[in-house]
């Protein structure tokens, strides 16, 4: 049954308010495709937003904040809805904001190595326009739909393929444009100067009031992104480990030789040969696949990498570590070396629910943090399936704590969320710090946080958003 068509009058005025600033063909307050907006494959609560609008400038997004303002009226940014953690969804109604039509990359600077872009850009299409233009450079992508944003994937501190060497993709930003919650312009970075891009040194640093707050103080509208020398060549090999703390032991050598471009550690549940939704481990499978990704400019440089990966296994070997290398089969090679590489685990159930939650934690912590993950699924009936990433030659990892559900089963969906809170708690608590938690796991961060963090919080949120309408339900402000 089709939701009747909103008539109150408020709801009129300010529909046709929003017709005046974006055109008739960008707003819509019908029920068919306001409700596409109201929710994402995670086991977070929906919610339907008022209005849809698509604005094409920053301008408009200017004069949309300055009616909400006035009309006190939660308004909620959207790239791609891919988070798979609720971040995007339009809590409190109101508008929400899809920002797809601001599409344009302004500009590549090929010696400085960045690229500005608006934001809607996504990863797909800057990555074609890089490969039809610019073949020698390549970004921070992560393995995500490339229909997500790349400022968005910013925001949230994402990783991709360049993460071991480079950081994540917050790392890699040069500068914001961003619209104010008021409806004030401001930049941050070097561009705050007028005339470059080129990096975010050496002025204060406003970028932290916006990387990681999910859309609670303002509209980013354009970024300056770093972009990267590409390798000629590419290569992978496999490992299989049957113990964790032998896992560990060899990603720490790893990540410090720095021959690695990209390291994966997947659970037997998620390996690289096959993705498996049964309760056994099929027999002789072993608990882990490291997946290494070898990246140089020559095939000399691709060997000397390769010879320095063996000699680590085979001293690893020594020390009494157990890893065995083997050949996979090329198409999953061809998969690895994709970027983004197809990832196929998240509709392993059927019902439509897919929610992982990250958890980035010291690398010496990785054993614990998937052991304890292990023990928490199994303890609520649910399969575990855990990949982990190093970033940064080590400074950090990234556990992924995936779990596909039957969203239409309220009893599964209830338990999947006491799952991500517990294991939110125990990456906390060995000193870790979730990635892009959804807005149940939000609170529990907020409950660890220092209460001096969180009253700054606060009092940042409130000079920005007075009126407390950018993202409601983010971060509980
Ligand atoms: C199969 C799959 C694989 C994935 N693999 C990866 C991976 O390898 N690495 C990785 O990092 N992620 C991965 N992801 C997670 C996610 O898709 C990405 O992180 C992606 O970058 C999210 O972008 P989005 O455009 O969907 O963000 P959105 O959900 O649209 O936005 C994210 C947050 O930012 C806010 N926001 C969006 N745009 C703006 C703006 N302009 N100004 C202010 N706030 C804004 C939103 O309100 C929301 O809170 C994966 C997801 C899937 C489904």
């Amino acid at each position: 049954m089709p939701e009747k068509k909103l008539v109150d009058a408020s709801n009129s005025r300010i529909l046709k308010s929003l017709e005046k600033i974006v055109g008739k063909n960008f707003v819509t307050d019908r029920i068919e495709e306001r409700y596409y907006y109201s929710s994402d494959p995670s086991a977070e609560e929906s919610c339907t937003p008022k209005f849809v609008v698509m604005p094409g400038t920053v301008e408009e997004i200017q004069e949309i904040l300055r009616l909400a303002n006035r009309e006190k009226i939660p308004v909620t940014p959207r790239a791609g809805g891919l988070t798979l953690s609720g971040l995007a969804i339009p809590y409190g109604g109101g508008i929400l904001l899809d920002l797809k039509r601001m599409d344009k990359i302004i500009e590549v600077n090929e010696d400085s190595m960045y690229a500005v872009v608006e934001c809607g850009v996504t990863t797909g299409q800057l990555k074609t326009f890089l490969e039809d233009n610019y073949p020698n450079l390549w970004f921070c992508q992560p393995h995500a739909p490339q229909s997500v944003g790349v400022i968005s994937n910013a925001i949230i501190y994402g990783a991709g393929q360049i993460s071991l060497g480079q950081g994540v993709s917050s790392d890699m930003v040069n500068g914001l444009e961003v619209v104010l919650p008021t409806g004030e312009v401001i930049r941050t970075g070097s561009c705050a100067l007028g005339k470059s891009w080129f990096t975010k040194y050496c002025l204060p640093d406003f970028m932290g009031l916006f990387l990681g707050w999910f859309g609670a103080t303002g509209i980013i509208t354009k970024a300056s992104i770093q972009l990267w020398p590409k390798p000629s060549i590419r290569d992978a090999m496999f490992y299989k480990i049957d113990r964790v703390e032998d896992t560990v032991e060899i990603l720490l050598k790893l990540t410090k030789s720095e021959a690695c471009e990209d390291i994966y550690i997947n659970s037997w549940t998620g390996t690289s040969t096959k993705r498996f939704y049964t309760p056994e481990k099929p027999e002789g499978m072993p608990e882990i696949t490291m997946d290494v990704i070898l990246s140089g400019k020559s095939q000399e440089e691709l060997d000397l990498k390769k010879r320095k990966v063996g000699e680590i296994i085979e001293k690893a070997l020594e020390e009494g570590v157990k890893v065995e290398e083997f050949e996979a089969p090329l198409l999953l090679k061809i998969g690895m070396l994709m970027v983004p590489q197809p990832l196929a685990f998240m509709d392993l159930m059927l019902g439509g629910g897919a929610e992982y939650l990250g958890c980035y934690i010291p690398t010496e912590a990785m054993g614990t943090a998937y052991k304890k993950g292990v023990e928490i699924a199994k303890r609520y009936g649910f399969q575990y399936l855990h990949v982990a990433r190093p970033f940064r030659t080590g400074h950090v990892t990234g556990i992924m704590y995936a779990f596909p559900f039957d969203k239409k089963n309220p009893e599964m969906v209830e338990k999947l969320l006491n799952v991500l809170k517990e294991i939110c708690d125990m990456a906390i608590n060995l000193g870790g710090v979730p990635w892009k938690p959804s807005p149940t796991v939000q609170k529990v961060v907020l409950e660890h946080a220092d209460p001096e963090f969180v009253n700054l919080m606060k009092k940042i949120k409130t000079l920005l958003d007075p009126n407390g309408i950018m993202a409601p339900g983010q971060w509980g402000l």
